[in-house]
């Protein structure tokens, strides 16, 4: 498993959540083992293919989250450059991206990260499908309305309120449907003692197995994931371990 990380994600460009100092301190001195890759700043072609101008214009005079943001779709777009290739891979980057549609954004969200690294895939015809599992608590509605017009693309956000089905529901689709790589918006703040309060360190361990599973039996063992939420420092790095060493 490769890691996608660069020490400029600890740096605080804004006043969220998502932005909090220590934050991906809390993940990195989880990743012990892992071998680590700097990513490169996506470029302006790359933000173009899900937002329009104007929304690529709102970021760039936002302030110090553009250089960061910039940083961040380049993080995803060498996740999935890697996990093309057949061997998971995961980007440790924020800002997240899973609220931010083609011309708007919210919800700590600048550019849709994996929105980006997904369509960057199919323009350059290395996938004709792909599957976007959320599993952050909530609906990435960024990602649902810049592929809600493409069938190449189908969104899913389990939001059961038990556990058991939470993950039997993230399986069921996985195994209903079929494409030729499995993308992750893996957000952790749906853990029992994140904003969500439901899931275990283990469940995350459990999804990260499915997401391998279903890979490799479907999509030559395509996969690869992107961070979203995850808000309680004191467990987010053991919870993206967990899942890491599942889908390893
Ligand atoms: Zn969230």
């Amino acid at each position: 498993m490769k890691v996608v990380y660069h020490q400029r994600f600890t740096q605080v460009y804004e006043n969220d959540p998502a932005a909090e100092a220590g934050r991906m301190e809390a993940i990195i001195k989880e990743l012990d083992g892992f071998e680590v890759i700097e990513p490169q700043s996506a470029g302006l072609d790359d933000i173009l293919l899900c937002h329009t101008s104007v929304h690529l214009n709102y970021v760039q005079k936002y302030g110090s989250v553009y250089e960061t943001a910039m940083l961040a779709v380049g993080g995803a777009l060498k996740a999935a450059e890697m996990g093309n290739q057949g061997k998971a891979a995961f980007a440790a980057i924020r800002p997240p991206g899973h609220h931010a549609s083609a011309d708007s954004c919210w919800g700590f969200c600048f550019f849709n990260n994996i929105a980006i690294a997904l369509s960057r895939l199919l323009e350059e015809k290395k996938i004709g499908s792909a599957l976007v599992l959320d599993f952050d608590l909530h609906f990435g509605d960024g990602t649902a309305n810049i592929f809600k017009a493409n069938p190449a693309v189908t969104y899913f956000h389990p939001e059961d309120g038990n556990r058991q089905d939470f993950l039997d529901h993230v399986k069921r689709f996985l195994d209903e449907k079929k494409s030729d790589i499995i993308a992750v918006s893996a957000g952790f703040d749906r853990h029992i003692d994140d904003w969500g309060r439901l899931l275990t360190t283990e469940d995350y361990r459990t999804i990260g197995g499915i997401v391998k599973e279903y890979a490799l039996k479907n999509c030559n063992g395509r996969r690869f994931g992107v961070l979203e939420g995850g808000y309680n420092h004191l467990v987010l790095g053991q919870n993206v371990r967990a899942f890491l060493e599942g889908m390893d």
